[in-house]
């Protein structure tokens, strides 16, 4: 029997009139499709609330709270628009993330889906209901309350269409579609038809938020065909594809950025083996996941380090930067907060030569200052001044998408 799994992103279900507007679609998929799931995130701004709720009353709430509190926002929109589909007609029934049978590991607020146990769904499913399940969230191996991190719903839709053998995963959001740049900040960016997964990750992974990284990769293990669609028009959006085929690849085929990184760096450090196996060993201990790193030799056998992490881990990565320093002695810690992170991403880059130089000399004549630099094979990334960010997505996708 076929099955789809389509996920509503916040914008989608924001008020009553958008999550009347979800069980229209709903209504309409009833003739393609025999079964479906839907995926629902809070209603735009409600996690944003609850966060700041909870830190107005404490400096750092238990991650646990935090849980339990977070997850509240999906299930009040995945019961309100199961409500809404039964007053229509349509048999549904809301689930929450752990009644839907998505089991995770104990980390809060960034929870790994371990295994899906799907016999709940499926049973909803076997008796001709509409399942809308919370995105997001989970439970662990004692029952307790677990999320996937930002943009997690992305990865619940994911994960449910990939342990149920789903025969297509849409994510319907407020765009139409992926485009080469985040169109809010690049008003002549081209939807693309078609994006490769690897592509698709690259640019997830670099900051373009309208897929969230994990779950990129996840369907690509699966082989899953993904979808990327606007919840208001009918458009036939974007579908990740496993390789991009045909015709030649540009070198670059979009361009991301990522806001949410901050500086570390370690001054005046002794030039001798270990000092770097000695700091990277305490924060890969403490889980901190350490993105660009640059070092340079400076006079008198001393060096600089400087590494960018996301801006949620920076205090505890320097808090253990500051630890581990005493054992150096004399170095000094920074942090700077005020840095983006710009990248252009290709596979047609592995095959093309002077990508990089292009990069440098377009900010360049725009007298964009770069900062640190790094590169993958199918990307190169510029740290750049956040006051300058908006303006270097531009720069490069004119340079190179026009
Ligand atoms: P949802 O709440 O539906 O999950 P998100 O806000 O997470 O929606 O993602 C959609 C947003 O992603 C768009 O509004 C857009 O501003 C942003 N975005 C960033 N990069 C891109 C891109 N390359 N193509 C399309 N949208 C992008
Ligand atoms: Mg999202």
């Amino acid at each position: 029997m076929s099955l789809v799994v389509k996920k509503f992103g916040g914008t989608s279900v924001a008020n009553l009139d958008k999550i009347r507007g979800v069980v229209k679609r709903v209504s309409t998929a009833r003739s393609s499709w025999e079964r479906i799931i839907v995926v629902v995130s809070a209603m735009a701004g409600e996690t944003d609330k609850l966060i700041r709720f909870a830190h107005a009353l404490s400096p750092q709430p238990v991650g646990r709270e935090m849980d339990l509190l977070l997850t509240s926002g999906e299930r009040i929109a995945s019961s309100l628009l199961a409500i809404a589909l039964d007053a229509a007609g349509i048999p549904a029934i809301s689930l929450t993330g752990g009644q839907a049978g998505i089991l995770t590991e104990g980390a809060h607020t960034r929870a790994r889906v371990r295994s899906i146990r799907p016999a709940r769904i499926l049973k909803e499913l076997n008796g001709g209901k509409v399942v809308v399940a919370a995105g997001f969230q989970g439970v662990d191996e004692f029952d307790e309350e677990t999320t996937l991190g930002r943009g997690g719903s992305d990865l619940t839709a994911v994960a449910l269409a990939a342990a149920l053998e789903a025969d297509r995963c849409e994510i319907y959001t407020d765009v139409d579609g992926v485009y080469t740049a985040d169109p809010r900040i690049v008003p002549d960016a081209k939807r693309m038809e078609q994006i490769s997964f690897e592509e698709m990750m690259e640019l997830a992974s670099l900051g373009a938020k309208v897929l969230q990284a994990r779950s990129v990769d996840l369907a690509a293990k699966y082989d899953l065909p993904l979808v990327v669609r606007s919840a208001f028009d009918e458009g036939e959006g974007t579908l990740i594809i496993p390789e991009s085929t045909g015709i030649e690849s540009p070198a670059v085929r979009g361009v991301s950025c990522d806001s949410k990184q901050s500086k570390l760096t370690i001054s005046a450090v002794p030039d001798r083996p270990g000092i770097a196996a000695a700091l990277f060993g305490q924060l890969a201990e403490k889980s901190i996941m350490v993105d660009m790193i640059v070092q340079n030799v400076s006079e008198n056998s001393l060096t600089d380090i400087s590494i960018t992490v996301n801006s949620d881990m920076a205090q505890h990565a320097e808090q253990i930067m500051v630890e581990s320093n005493e054992s150096f002695g004399g170095a000094t810690i920074s942090r700077d907060d005020d840095i983006a992170k710009v990248s252009v991403v290709g596979v047609g880059m592995k095959s093309q030569a002077g990508v990089a130089a292009r990069v440098f000399s377009a900010l360049a004549r725009s007298r964009i200052n770069i900062m640190m630099i790094s590169t993958s094979e199918i990307s190169i990334s510029v740290v750049v001044r956040q006051a300058d960010s908006e303006n270097a997505v531009r720069v490069l996708h004119k340079e190179f998408i026009g």
